[in-house]
């Protein structure tokens, strides 16, 4: 029996903004040749996903990269996450906190909530639209023997990273990882090519996966968002009408010490010390790690 080959109708490159995928969609621009040999051509569009919560200068660096690209950058949206989680509610509209706070309860124990803020924000509105481009139709069956690629800014440091596809109508594919580019690499790549430019890491101004070198990188580049982060995590334990608050058992906090994250990022200013913590290389890459 001859299986028929499936057709890719779609390429998109997931685009978080942040470091590797932002090197990547401009190696994609100039069409690379060490790209353009394993079976990557221009993607049809680059998809970025916004929570409507990064720091300007992310938003500042995508209109840049868009200036840049020779595909277009399409820019989705589940709704706005600082709205969303201030009011208690998922992107969908559930009573339910899906941001990973650290908490600790009565009793002293510590917790951590799940992250599901990723799926609701990033992959649901990346993937709804990319399904819709590539031919797929909402409520019927992906076109047989057709499919969509997904390029996901993955680099050889970050392997773990790499999951296939849930859905069946799309293929991920890492082309950092398979030309051999690390973080480092992309990094020194773009100082070369861009000399003096600033290659901001992504993230919600927020987002509790971040290191201490994230946040200090936050409070120096943009003191507005940062002290708006140190208000969000008092906010969380102060106000009376705090709805996150009230579904949740613990204390809520924004940094992994389980303190004021004023507090903890003062006195890392002082000792220069790191806490060591990047769960997800502090980048939020289309898909927040996963
Ligand atoms: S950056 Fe952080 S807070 Fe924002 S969607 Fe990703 S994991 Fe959630």
């Amino acid at each position: 029996m001859v299986v028929k080959a499936s057709t890719v109708t779609y390429r998109a490159l997931s685009l978080g903004a942040g470091v590797q995928s932002s090197v990547l969609s401009l190696l994609l621009s100039r069409s690379d040749p060490r790209l353009v040999e394993l079976g990557y051509p221009m993607p049809n569009a680059a998809v970025f996903a916004d929570t409507g919560w990064e720091p300007e200068y992310v938003y500042r660096h995508l209109d840049w990269l868009e200036e840049q690209l020779q595909y277009p950058l399409i820019r989705v949206s589940a709704g706005n996450i600082k709205t969303n989680l201030k009011k208690g509610l998922t992107a969908s509209g559930h009573k339910f906190v899906d941001v990973p706070l650290f908490t600790v309860n009565k009793d002293g124990k510590k917790g951590m909530l799940r992250r599901q803020c990723t799926n609701h924000y990033k992959i649901r509105p990346i993937y709804r639209r990319v399904r819709k481009l590539a031919g797929g139709q909402r409520g019927r069956p992906f076109p047989k023997d057709t499919h969509a690629e997904m390029w996901l800014g993955i680099s050889l440091d970050e392997v773990g990273r790499m999951k296939p596809s849930r859905e069946p109508w799309v293929k991920h594919r890492w082309p950092l990882v398979d030309i051999g580019m690390t973080r480092r690499d992309c990094v020194a790549w773009f100082d070369s090519e861009y000399p003096g430019r600033y290659l901001p890491r992504s993230a919600c101004v927020i987002c509790p996966y971040r290191s201490d070198e994230h946040w200090l990188e936050l409070k120096q580049s943009e003191p507005a968002s940062y002290e708006e982060a140190v208000h969000f995590d008092r906010w969380l334990r102060h106000s009376t009408k705090n709805p996150v608050r009230k579904l949740l058992n613990g204390r809520p906090y924004l940094h992994a010490a389980r303190r004021p994250l004023a507090s903890v990022i003062a006195e890392r200013e002082e000792t220069q010390e790191s806490n060591g913590v990047n769960p997800f290389n502090e980048e939020c890459e289309g898909l927040c790690g996963v």
